[in-house]
């Protein structure tokens, strides 16, 4: 475990999506033309008609995964994640009716009626993800 303190919130940015947006290119965009090196989502509801997602096929290493899609009316009915060096992880759950999925948010998740979305931009400790040699997973440390 590596942990890093110091951190405030700088801004908190309410964020409304439209149809056709993609949601985590969205994103990507605003942390770029706001300066959001260091971030938290902390809220998202969405519809959207497409939905571009992996989840994890492995429990040892080197971890594998795997990419799905999804279409229809989909309600996003949780997303979260950090932005670390302006890049996003983000990982959410979806429902198409009575079915849930979730896993890991790609560029893909295009708005249907609307997103809503909250993203704290943080100070104080900025992050980003290095990869790890022995595991290759990317893990966040604070950039110096
Ligand atoms: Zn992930």
């Amino acid at each position: 475990m590596e942990y890093f303190t110091g951190i405030q919130i700088e801004d908190i940015i309410a964020i409304r999506l439209d149809q056709g947006d993609d949601i985590i290119e969205s994103i990507r965009k605003l942390a770029r033309k706001l300066d959001i090196q260091t971030g938290v989502i902390v809220s998202c509801v969405a519809t959207v008609d497409r939905a571009a997602m992996h989840y994890i096929t492995t429990t040892g290493y080197p971890a594998e995964n795997e990419m799905y899609e999804l279409e229809g009316p989909i309600e996003v009915a949780a997303l979260q994640g950090i932005i670390a060096d302006y890049e996003p992880h983000l990982h959410c759950v979806m429902g198409i009716g009575e079915k849930t999925y979730a896993g890991h948010m790609h560029a893909g998740c295009r708005t249907l009626y609307l997103t809503e979305i909250v993203v704290h931009k943080l100070r104080g400790c900025p992050l980003q993800r290095v990869k790890n040699t022995d595991t290759g997973i990317m893990q966040l440390k604070p950039r110096l």
